[in-house]
């Protein structure tokens, strides 16, 4: 039997889906909708098939069809068309939502809140995904559907709790569940609550188990349906968290791993997050990311063309696929304008398909995020207790254009760590055992670690470590005294020689913030950047009156502490220099964040990009291909208005120059830039291939072909 999966062919796919809405029946003319995937080059339509509107004529009692589908089958013709245009098709269902009659014969089915009423959305009710509209009505769906229907893949939307934004369900079974798990009641949300992180944790595990009976269910029926539930992380935490969503969890059941950005008040690099994200979990399944084309509130209307090239470009940068969602097609009122760059898009991807499938990534820097940081620091407000220094991280690699990948911390693992010389764990606080003791395996075998504030300092469920890993490493006490929230302090460069300070120049202090975590012992003892408090008038205020704007003492605390352990080191700021380098955009701290990561004994660097701008840079590889990617963050107008204003014009940088190390005893037999669509000259010195790209818009990629 051959061992090659079913599911290899969505690795290269190019994939639209459509959106139905419930009365869309009237309108859906299978021939039209193939003609448009057809002109997007794509290699698969996914569309709306059951769930809360069956658009096919189901047997299942209470399965409601669409009201205008009359005694059509929709799925079955335009299965039929898509077969005869070559395209394979996905069924989505949507398990999200109960209809009155079902929730009036099994209430057990539907969602709760504290006072047990149920949750009512566009006259629907939530279903609860412990409960039997989950495990039992939408098996059925599968089974009735993958019986009848020859899909090539199923995918699932908003199969998840308290969907919709809506409240946590206290259904029966999920109080049940939680007894049996913990022995406790259910507990409000608090997240200071011991008990109500178990909750958050055990919401994580019921979506996965769900996950892992519908690909049981779907593997019996039809095992070459790729099964492909949806989920999202990280810049969407709230979303995520509330909804049970965590893709370390149920990456294993799926056959593609897909994850949505479709929000774009997220930054503007948020595709590059999931995508590298993704592909630390799962390196070697497909794995696709859900774009728009829209707003997420105004989906009838299109954001402009240079926005969604650089959303885009990141998706497919970094080895995933997009997946093009499409709504209110059949609509009679449209924004015809965002289309046709998405329809150029796909063609330019479908020609290219060398540049970017299966590409793995070459970087020798990991940065971690941590779902247990995010969550079990301060849940409810994980974004300053967090995510802003991950961001903050995440923008010093680009700042420094340092090829990086993200290692969730859960696959902190030695396997996972022998791939990289360089770890950044930022606040990376909340770890369980295994990942510390991996740490510690990758520092002593020769790997750095960078790590800031309270990295190791906590288990997964966030209760404090009496031995935390930093503290071992550098043979210091917490004092359990922190400096809060502070302004108009300084680190004072006792060494300018010092590596963490190369191409800084001429300055005596850099600006500090945020919450100082004090500690004691020979290692604390500032060699590099010492720590001078606030220089300010009231304690707090960040501000000084002029005649008392001087520096009186510059402590002896260190404000970057290094340590040598067996063959590798630690890097350790004890204040978050990520946040407050994001924060404020100081380059001296991303700097010094870069300058950490590039001296690393051993450290050569595989990728240099010259050149103005902001850019996010991918280095792949795979066989005798090599493909480097620079994505154009450098827009105007970038103000911030309470919303990320949208990208409407992307300045073009002229003559960008890109080394690129060649593998050892690699030769290049040449080089094209894909989106120029024209071959590049290049010379060799010193083991690096240089080339220029003359032009740089939204992205730009070049493509080496090895010898
Ligand atoms: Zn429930």
């Amino acid at each position: 039997m051959s061992q090659i999966s079913p599911h290899e062919w969505l690795k290269s796919a190019l994939i639209m889906i459509m959106t139905m809405r419930e009365d869309d029946a009237a309108k859906w003319e299978p021939e039209k909708l193939v003609e448009f995937a057809k002109s997007f080059s794509v290699d698969a339509l996914g569309f709306s098939v059951a769930g809360i509107t069956a658009f096919y004529p189901t047997e299942i009692p209470l399965h409601r069809r669409s009201p205008s589908l009359g005694d059509r089958d929709l799925v079955g013709e335009t299965l039929k068309a898509l077969n005869e245009a070559g395209i394979k098709a996905i069924a989505r269902i949507d398990s999200s939502l109960v209809p009155r009659g079902m929730a009036a014969d099994h209430p057990e089915w539907c969602a709760r809140d504290e006072a047990g009423k149920l949750i009512s959305v566009h006259g629907l009710y939530v279903a609860c995904p412990n409960g039997g509209y989950y495990h039992e009505f939408a098996i059925k769906v599968v089974r009735e559907v993958l019986g009848r229907y020859a899909f090539s893949g199923m995918w699932s939307n908003a199969a998840q709790f308290s969907p919709w934004h809506t409240r946590v369900c206290y259904c029966s079974n999920c109080q049940s569940k939680f007894r049996a798990d913990t022995g406790h009641a259910m507990p409000k949300e608090n997240w200071s609550d011991p008990l109500w992180r178990r909750y958050n944790e055990l919401r994580y595990r019921w979506i996965a188990e769900w996950v892992e009976l519908m690909d049981k269910t779907i593997a019996e029926v039809r095992p070459e349906c790729a099964w492909m539930p949806l989920a999202q992380v990280m810049e969407s935490w709230d979303h995520s968290q509330k909804g049970g969503w965590d893709i370390d969890y149920t990456a294993p059941f799926a056959d593609m791993v897909i994850l949505e950005a479709q929000r774009r008040y997220a930054n503007l690099w948020w595709p590059g997050v999931e995508a590298r994200y993704m592909r630390g979990i799962e390196e070697d399944k497909p794995g696709g990311i859900v774009v728009s084309y829209f707003l997420p509130w105004w989906r009838l209307y299109s954001v402009p063309e240079p926005e969604n090239r650089v959303w885009m470009s990141q998706v497919v940068a970094h080895g995933c696929r997009p997946w093009l969602h499409v709504t209110g097609f059949f609509s009679e009122h449209f924004d015809r304008r965002g289309l046709e760059p998405m329809r150029k898009m796909y063609k330019f991807l479908a020609k290219n398909r060398d540049a970017y499938d299966g590409m793995k990534s070459q970087a020798d820097v990991a940065l971690v995020y941590s779902r247990f940081s995010q969550d079990n620091l301060n849940g409810g407000q994980p974004e300053p207790a967090y995510i802003n220094h991950f961001r903050g991280a995440y923008n010093a690699m680009m700042q420094q254009r340092i090829p990086f990948d993200l290692l969730s911390d859960k696959r902190i693992t030695p396997s996972q760590l022998g791939k990289y010389k360089v770890l950044l764990l930022p606040n990376g606080a909340c770890l369980n055992d295994a990942a510390v003791d991996a740490l510690r395996a990758f520092v002593e075998g020769g790997g750095r670690l960078i790590a800031s504030s309270e990295a190791t300092f906590r288990n997964e469920l966030g209760e404090l470590r009496e031995h935390p890993l930093i503290l071992e490493f550098l043979g210091a006490e917490d004092t359990q005294t922190v400096e809060r929230d502070l302004k108009a302090a300084y680190g004072r460069i006792i060494d300018p020689s010092h590596f963490l300070f190369e191409g800084i120049g001429d300055t005596d202090v850099l600006p500090i913030g945020g919450d100082l975590k004090v500690l004691k012992g020979p290692g604390t003892r500032a060699d590099a950047l010492a720590y001078v408090p606030p220089v300010e008038g009231e304690r707090g205020s960040g501000f000084s009156v002029p005649e008392y704007n001087f520096i009186e003492r510059v402590s002896t605390y260190s404000l970057a502490m290094t340590a040598q352990v067996k063959q590798g080191s630690l890097v350790y700021f004890p204040w978050p220099i990520e946040q407050v380098a994001h924060h404020y955009g100081l380059a001296d701290l991303f700097q010094v964040i870069g300058n950490a990561v590039r001296s690393t004994p051993g450290w050569s660097p595989k990728l240099r990009v010259t050149g103005p701008g902001f850019y996010d840079v991918a280095l792949m590889a795979k066989d005798d291909r090599l493909a480097v990617t620079v994505i154009n963050f450098s827009a105007p107008g970038s103000f911030n208005s309470g919303h990320r204003r949208l990208v409407h014009e992307v300045m073009p940088v002229s003559e960008v120059q890109v080394e690129i190390r060649l593998p050892e005893g690699r030769r290049c037999r040449s080089a094209r830039l894909a989106v120029a669509a024209e071959e590049v000259t290049f010379e060799i010195e010193d083991g690096f291939l240089k080339a220029r790209i003359p032009k740089l818009t939204e992205f730009e990629t070049i493509l080496l072909s090895l010898e």
